[in-house]
Formats: structure tokens, sequence, C-alpha cells
């Protein structure tokens, strides 16, 4: 059965994360979530001094970059793989707001990018992945197969955001969240180094008013679609 690379990009906290998820296990693909990896390298610079008062330091990142070593291990009760920082596991401690706020500029960092990116095409290297971030169909896999660009309504996706980290127990208002979602768009999309857009070639899915098994029927046609190819 032949095996290709899904890339899927788009803007933060559009459910990127759920969709490629489901794909992969609807596929059995193997998912990775590269927002994860951009994640656990800030949260290893808050954790080491090297984003004092909120301001990141790059140069402290870059030399703390060698002893960060990032690794997925599969977690059968999720169904989806947890990442782990020097043997660490961080999964929920990289997905808060703190976190959240300094990722955008951490992931600007070159050396940052070039670690990360080399990472997930060494990861990519047999195909049968479902790969999600934001340049995944530009930069990582231009030669993805299947390339899908996501994106909601900036308050819908403030809103899901909101709820998941409020039933986490997280004392978080959706001001800040909203804040937060539209400062890492904005971020993301101009920065100098590969910023998030959309590939050519890439099949826009806007899911402000979609169900996740909408979304899953819509994916499955293009998906039958790129095979044919
Ligand atoms: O996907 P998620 O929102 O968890 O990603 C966190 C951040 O990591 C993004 O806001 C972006 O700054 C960065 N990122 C990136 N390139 C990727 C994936 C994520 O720059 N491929």
């Amino acid at each position: 059965m032949k095996k290709i690379i899904i890339a899927i990009d788009g803007h933060s906290s559009c459910g990127k994360s759920t969709f490629a998820k489901a794909i992969a296990a609807r596929l059995g693909y193997i998912f990775i979530d590269t927002g994860a990896m951009y994640r656990a390298v800030t949260l290893y610079a808050l954790e080491n001094g090297a984003i004092p008062s909120g301001v990141v330091d790059e140069e402290r990142v870059v030399k703390m970059l060698r002893d960060i070593e990032i690794d997925f291990r599969f977690n059968a009760e999720r169904g989806a793989s947890d990442i782990y920082v020097n043997g660490d596991l961080v999964e929920s401690k990289i997905r808060t707001i703190e976190v959240s706020n300094c990722v955008s500029a951490v992931s600007s960092i070159a050396e940052v990018r070039a670690k990360l990116v080399a990472m997930q095409q060494e990861m990519g290297r047999r195909r049968g992945v479902v790969m999600d971030g934001r340049d995944i169909g530009t930069v990582v896999f231009p030669d993805a197969e299947l390339k899908i660009y996501m994106t909601a309504d900036a308050m819908v996706r403030a809103e899901r955001r909101y709820k998941e980290l409020t039933a986490k127990g997280d004392k978080v208002t959706l001001e800040e969240i909203y804040e937060n979602v539209v400062s890492r768009d904005k971020a993301d999309m101009s920065r100098a180094i590969s910023p998030l857009r959309k590939a050519d070639d890439a099949i826009v899915l806007d899911n402000s008013n979609m169900s996740v098994e909408e979304q899953m029927a819509w994916f499955m046609k293009r998906y039958e679609e790129a095979l044919a190819k």
C-alpha cells in the first residue's frame, strides 16, 4: 500500500493536532506534532534561565540547544505520542500560557529551526506520516503528496483553546487567550525565517463551522485524490 506524507499547516489553535491525530489513527500513519517540539525547546529555555522576565535571550537559547534531547514515545491510552525532553515527560507542561507566550520568539531563531527541521525530515524519511506545524508543506516537506492549510475564525479558535485550558483547571481569561492567538498568528506570519504561509499547492480547510466528522469526510476525499495522482 502506497504511503505518503500529509502536511498540515495553519494558524494557531485551529485544531490541526486533533485533526492530524485523527487522520493518522484512521490511516495507520505516524502523527508528528512539530509545535510540541518548539514548545519543548521553549519550556527548557524558560526553566533554565534563557528567558529572563519573559524576554528571550537568543544567544543563551542557541547555546542550550546541544543540551536538549527531544523524543516522542507512543502512549496507547492517548493514541498518540508524548513528548520527552532529556527523558522527562513534558506533554502537559508545554501547553501552558507561559510557554504559548514565548514560543513564537523561540521558534524564530534560525538555529532552533535548523535543529528541529532536520529531526522532522528524519522522522518522515519513510513516509506514512501526518505532520502538523507552520512550515511543513513549504520547508520541511515541500514534496509532500498532500498539503492542507487550516484556518478558522480567531475568536472561534480562542474559545476552543479557552475551553481546553479551563477544563484542565488553568486560570486563564478568554481575552488573554484571544490576544495570544492573534499575536502568535502575526508573529508566525511575519517572521524572517520560514514564515507561516500557504504553499501554492496546499488545499485550504476553514473549519470554523465544521465538526470533526465533517472534516474527516472532507479529508478522505482529498486523500483518495492524492493517492490516485
Ligand atoms: O502548533 P502549536 O500552536 O503548538 O505551535 C506552537 C508554536 O510553535 C507556533 O505558534 C509557532 O511559533 C511554532 N511553530 C513553528 N513551526 C512549526 C510548528 C510550530 O514555528 N512547524
